[in-house]
């Protein structure tokens, strides 16, 4: 186990990235911190920051990155983040979050940025036959032959397809992807912070592949 290890996972939506974070998270005792779960909670709250993003995620937008940053701040601040570490998910998403990352970061810089490499036709394919739990979001795959109302094995929910899943949203989320989250593995290659793990396997073989890269960056040179 690797005490403390402050983790980004990048890759196209899709990509597993939630599903892995949730592993990942298990097998190295520490918090999974999702801005997408955090969103979505501030719809189910009716809070004004929900009402806004909302709006945003249904249309596929990105919420802007002084709240999303003012978000993370915040979250990265609980004591658990600061003693165990974290993985996260969703953040940062533009090179502005990134750069507001390593400032918010300074004294405890991330380990290892992650970049889960998965093309976008592949991931295309995947978002269109994803459902997921309204209540715990655990994700499934739609095959047609659901028994309906579908409920969820983990907690009883109602399963069921995301707002923003629909194929003009989910076109405009992965051209936002390549025009402004892409830069980020750039970014993070120049100064070494950077794995590439190849995502096309099954999840099973991705974890394996995902903890390798992890423990691999933990080592000391
Ligand atoms: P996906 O990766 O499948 O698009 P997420 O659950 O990560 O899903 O995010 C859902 C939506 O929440 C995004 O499409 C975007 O509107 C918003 N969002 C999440 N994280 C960020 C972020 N870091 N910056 C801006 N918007 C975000």
């Amino acid at each position: 186990m690797i005490p403390g290890a402050r983790l980004i996972l990048l890759g196209r939506q899709g990509a597993g990235k939630g599903t892995q974070c949730v592993r990942l998270s298990r097998h190295f005792v520490v918090p999974h911190i999702s801005t997408g779960d955090m969103l979505r909670a501030a719809v189910r709250e009716g809070t004004e920051l929900g009402v806004m993003a909302k709006r945003v995620m249904d249309e596929g937008g990105l919420v802007g990155d002084e709240i999303m940053v003012g978000l993370v701040r915040e979250r990265l601040s609980q004591p658990d983040a600061v003693g165990r570490g974290y993985i996260l998910d969703g953040f940062p998403r533009t090179v502005g979050q990134a750069e507001a990352l390593d400032i918010i970061n300074s004294e405890r810089p991330i380990d290892v940025v992650i970049d889960l490499d998965v093309p976008r036709e592949l991931v295309l394919q995947r978002i269109t036959a994803r459902r997921v739990c309204r209540d715990c979001g655990t994700n499934y795959v739609a095959t047609g032959n659901e028994h309906m109302p579908w409920i969820c094995e983990v907690c009883g929910g109602d399963v069921m397809q995301r707002d923003d899943d629909t194929t003009e949203a989910i076109a405009h989320r992965l051209d936002l992807y390549e025009e402004q989250t892409s830069p980020l593995i750039e970014f993070y290659q120049r100064d070494g912070r950077l794995a590439i793990v190849d995502g096309v396997a099954s999840p099973d073989e991705v974890f394996r592949r995902l903890t390798a890269a992890v423990e691999a960056s933990r080592r000391p040179a």
